[in-house]
């Protein structure tokens, strides 16, 4: 059985007629560039998201650019970052020639350790980007009184998080000065190329988001400020207006899906529980948790990836590769780790957590269309694995201790 990571051929099948007519609709209006499309779009996200402004621009690496642009981050300011995430979240920092200040993990989610952010707070400091991995919010109420208390600007970086709600039932991107969200086609609101969006509450915020989207004129040719060109593409907004209606849906599928390989997995016999944090044994499989789960709202968890933990990663993926089950690491290397960064000299050692998650964590396919059967077979494919091979290999995080 083949088990892609992700088939966006599936959804695409789904949904055709109403994506085509789309397509050709921008086609026939020769309107490409924000515009009408791009109005009901953002009309329509900030309705979903429940926020007062929503702005698509050209990917969510350039939302959270913007967005440190629109907050006034220069050289030498200090922006905190979780040390675990896409690579964006900090190299947007860098690229203002500001310093990411890295933040190492909580255990069991793997966001950023809101307990460890006040240390790493200066004179400089003038931000935080909470990611909200994985598609489960940051502990946002620790982030926003810490944020309070230093007079910190807050810019969510939800891009896996689209209409995700945190523990009050309150969506990603409302609860932060700005919200950043990429329309990248492996999202769960994934367009037909590059694409994002910039959301915020603040008049004053949004204004400058709105005129540095388009090199900060305003009026056109006429510049107080420096902007770029951040727009988003008329086709990229016609196809988001299609499947937006339909998100809800496939998140739940998505959900569905979690709790059918967390049900496997415990009938295996090889998983520990969700959120437990410790290997028992060599073939033991540490399985994700959702910790807003029982809160009573339905986004507690959009699961744009399900990712489990096992000591032998590699030779596990090797193994699934060969049985032809797509299977992906989130992130291999934390940012206080990449040779870009190396020039900050961070020390490993504070990242004990993200260190062990690069090492042990393998990301599984989780998309809406998956069948049951397929996901039986990944189980199957892996509890075999865990069984009768594990053992015999080398762990991954040998000196790991990081749990303890
Ligand atoms: C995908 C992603 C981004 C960047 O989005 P693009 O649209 O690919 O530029 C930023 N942050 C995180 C956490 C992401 O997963």
């Amino acid at each position: 059985m083949n088990v892609p990571l992700l088939d966006l051929k599936a959804q695409y099948k789904t949904i055709k007629s109403d994506i085509d007519a789309a397509l050709i609709r921008v086609a026939e209006s020769q309107y490409f560039i924000l515009g009408p499309e791009v109005e009901k779009m953002e009309q329509a996200m900030s309705v979903y998201i429940g926020c007062k402004h929503s702005f698509g621009v050209s990917s969510g690496t350039d939302a959270l650019l913007l967005a440190l642009m629109a907050i006034g981050i220069k050289s030498g300011d200090e922006v905190i970052v979780p040390t675990f995430s896409f690579f964006a979240t900090a190299g947007v920092v860098a690229r203002l020639n500001a310093v990411p200040v890295f933040v190492d993990s909580d255990k069991t989610t793997f966001n950023i350790d809101v307990t460890q952010i006040e240390k790493k707070i200066t004179a400089k400091t003038k931000a935080i980007i909470p990611v909200h991995l994985f598609g489960q919010s940051a502990d946002m109420n620790a982030i926003m009184t810490i944020a309070k208390k230093h007079n910190l600007t807050v810019i969510e970086d939800g891009a896996q998080a689209i209409g995700v709600q945190y523990r009050d039932g309150r969506q990603v991107g409302t609860i932060g000065d700005i919200g950043c969200f990429s329309f990248f086609p492996s999202k769960n609101l994934g367009c037909f190329g590059d694409g994002g969006l910039v959301t915020t509450n603040n008049d004053e915020l949004a204004e400058k988001l709105k005129v540095m989207r388009v090199h900060g004129g305003k009026p056109k040719y006429y510049h107080k400020v420096i902007g770029g060109n951040f727009r988003i593409d008329a086709i990229q907004a016609a196809v988001l207006n299609v499947k937006l209606p339909h998100l809800d849906g496939w998140s739940a599928k998505r959900r569905d899906n979690a709790a059918l390989y967390t049900k496997l997995f415990t009938e295996s016999g090889l998983a520990q529980g969700e959120g437990k944090t410790q290997f028992n044994d060599a073939n033991a499989i540490l399985l994700p948790k959702a910790v807003y789960k029982n809160l009573g709202h339905k986004n507690f968890h959009i699961y744009n990836q399900y990712v489990i933990r096992v000591e032998r990663r590699n030779a596990l993926r090797e193994f699934l590769t060969q049985k032809s089950i797509g299977n992906e690491v989130y992130y291999p290397v934390p940012f206080h780790r990449q040779e870009c960064f190396a020039y900050l000299g961070t020390k490993d050692a504070d990242y004990p957590v993200a260190n062990c998650a690069a090492n042990d964590s393998i990301a599984l396919p989780i998309y809406p269309e998956l069948t049951s059967e397929q996901i039986s077979y990944v189980v199957q494919t892996i509890a075999e694995f865990q069984k009768t091979i594990a053992s015999s290999k080398p762990k991954e995080c040998s000196n790991c201790d990081c749990m303890k």
